[in-house]
């Protein structure tokens, strides 16, 4: 009933004013009662003075003493304030009879009359007494008169009835003023606080960019200002946090690892694209722990019961990849801990570490067999002493082969060594693909007639020009040939066709030779990938040739495939662009 500020101020000035005027009351009551009881024994000093009474006692010597007496204290009347509410009487001094007096009513005996028959000067009214008194004993000869003087406060309960009606309207007035006042003191303190509330309601609800006006500099004013800078800090904290997030947000969504975060028992929170591509899945209802990582081997119990300090990891594999996964948990200390996974797409960092031993397991084989090649032939030197000089030949010529053939293999390995790390040398120039596709064709035409192929060169009339390493363009060109001239039973066809168009050159080798299977395809290019072993390392070959030709081709924007069929034949394509084809 009372909780709203203005009844509370109503209230509390409203008693406040009542407190004051009674307080202010009581006092003036007080100060009046006493002035009037001190007037009158001022007067009454006055009046009996020590000549009145001795003339006085001179009257109250003879006959009608109390007439005399009565007489010269009438001639004082207006000095004693005598009045309706003010007589005096003459008393008989012993028996305290009235003798004559200004009122008809007959005193009673009170104390001030007994003490004058006693004969003293009595005033002992008290204040609590309706009435004001003093009683002068005047003894004359063997006559004795007591002059009584009486007042009944009339005049007094007058003054402090009309001082207790002023108190009232003051009462009331005070109270229609407090009632007034305290309803404009609480409206300049309620409207500001009522925008306050009405900011803090909407600062609640997220609009962060509220501002309450400030107009004065009291405490309310230092309230709004202290909560404008707070809602000023919190926005900013908000935007600090929600560009933090989207920061995250953003991460998460585009990184390429997959993350994921779980529930204890297992339900997917939060997984990113990544994850869901990795994994195969998409995030729905009902998508569980078991449905991600049943193939990593890794219980959820196992994962849930994670100390934080320490996480798991395993690698599995799953539809070819090889995934990398690392778990743990997260969360308050105390609460239930969430499962964070975090998947790293580790197959091609997996197949390109299985290539590696590869290549390195292949350089070896590749160098020990010449080696030891080498080896028998020269202990056999060595130890044989029956000799003859042909076969002597014979064996030098297979260790110089071999040598050879090393030799090959350690300069191709150099070459691709070179490519790799782009640390070849190219010769960059404009220069006629015709002229170096004729000069190549002648070169090679003597070794293709030796194996009984027929080689042709199938070119426009003109061909433009090339921009490029020459040198290697042409190197390419005589490898694929040389290829086409191994792989192709004797009186084979080989035919070198090169056509242009607006932007590019396309090169073709074809021959009928013995084709290579469908299944060897994709992998020619790989180093040391031979498709028959045995017969093409016969054949001179290192397994290296395509592997070249391949990043030489490539490094001029190029590329180069090949389509074959078993017992029919082989097409080596090139294509190369005409202009700045080189990589710089
Ligand atoms: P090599 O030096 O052994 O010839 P390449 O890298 O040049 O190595 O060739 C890789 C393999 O591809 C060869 O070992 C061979 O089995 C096959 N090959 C290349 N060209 C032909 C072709 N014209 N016909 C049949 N097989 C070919």
């Amino acid at each position: 009933m009372f909780s709203s500020l203005h009844s509370k101020l109503t209230i509390v000035m409203t008693v406040l004013t009542i407190v004051v005027v009674l307080i202010v009351g009581s006092f003036i009551i007080n100060n009046t009662t006493n002035f009037y009881i001190d007037d009158f024994r001022e007067q009454m000093y006055s009046v009996f003075s020590e000549d009145l009474i001795l003339q006085l006692r001179g009257e109250a010597e003879g006959e009608d003493g109390a007439e005399h007496l009565y007489q010269t204290l009438s001639a004082y009347s207006t000095a004693l304030g005598i009045d309706a509410n003010r007589n005096f009487y003459i008393l008989d001094g012993k028996s305290g009879n009235v003798l004559a007096g200004t009122s008809d009513d007959a005193p009673e005996l009170t104390a001030s009359v007994i003490a004058a028959m006693a004969g003293k000067v009595g005033q002992e009214t008290r204040l609590t007494d309706a009435f004001l008194d003093v009683a002068v004993p005047i003894s004359g000869g063997e006559n004795s008169y007591i002059v009584y003087l009486k007042d009944t406060k009339q005049e007094l309960q007058n003054i402090n009835q009309t001082i207790i009606l002023i108190i009232i309207q003051a009462v009331v007035f005070g109270i229609i003023i407090s009632v007034l006042l305290s309803l404009l003191l609480s409206k300049t303190m309620t409207v500001p606080i009522e925008k306050l509330t009405a900011g803090v309601g909407k600062v609640a609800a997220g609009d962060l960019s509220l501002r309450v006006d400030v107009h004065s500099r009291d405490e309310i004013g230092k309230l709004t200002d202290a909560f404008n800078n707070m809602a000023g800090v919190l926005e900013d904290s908000v935007n600090r946090l929600e560009s933090e997030r989207d920061r995250l947000d953003t991460m998460f969504s585009h990184m390429a690892d997959g993350v994921i975060s779980m529930s204890q028992s297992g339900d997917i929170l939060s997984i990113n694209p990544a994850a869901e591509r990795l994994l195969g899945v998409k995030q729905g209802p009902g998508l569980k722990y078991s449905d991600l990582f049943g193939e990593s081997g890794i219980s959820l119990e196992e994962a849930a019961s994670l100390d934080p300090s320490k996480f798991l990891e395993r690698t599995f594999s799953l539809s070819g990849r090889t995934l990398h996964l690392y778990l743990a948990t997260y969360g308050h200390t105390g609460g239930e801990r969430d499962i964070m996974a975090v998947l790293h797409d580790i197959t091609d960092q997996d197949r390109l570490e299985k290539a590696r031993r590869e290549f390195v397991s292949n350089v070896s084989h590749e160098l020990r067999t010449p080696l030891s090649n080498i080896k028998g032939y020269a202990e056999t030197l060595v130890d044989a002493t029956d000799i003859d000089d042909e076969t002597r030949g014979n064996f030098l010529g297979v260790i110089l082969s071999e040598t050879d053939r090393m030799t090959r293999i350690v300069k191709d390995l150099l070459t691709l060594s070179r490519l790799d790390y782009n640390k070849m040398d190219w010769q960059i120039s404009r220069f006629s693909i015709q002229r170096s596709l004729e000069n190549v064709c002648t070169a090679m035409s003597l070794s293709a007639s030796n194996s009984g192929h027929e080689l042709t060169l199938d070119i426009p009339v003109s061909l433009p020009e090339l921009t490029g390493d020459r040198e290697r363009i042409e190197q390419v060109i005589v490898n694929i040939i040389s290829n086409s001239i191994k792989y192709t039973p004797a009186g084979g066809r080989i035919v070198v066709r090169a056509v242009t168009d607006v932007t590019k050159l396309n090169l073709t080798v074809t021959d009928n030779g013995i084709g290579i299977p469908a299944e060897d395809i994709p992998r020619l290019f790989d180093r040391f990938y031979r498709v028959d072993k045995a017969r093409t390392r016969a054949s001179g070959g290192t397994g290296l040739g395509l592997a070249i030709a391949r990043e030489i081709v490539e490094h001029h924007r190029g590329s180069i495939s090949v389509a074959s069929e078993v017992d029919k034949g082989t097409t080596v394509s090139i294509v190369l662009p005409l202009e700045d084809s080189h990589e710089g």
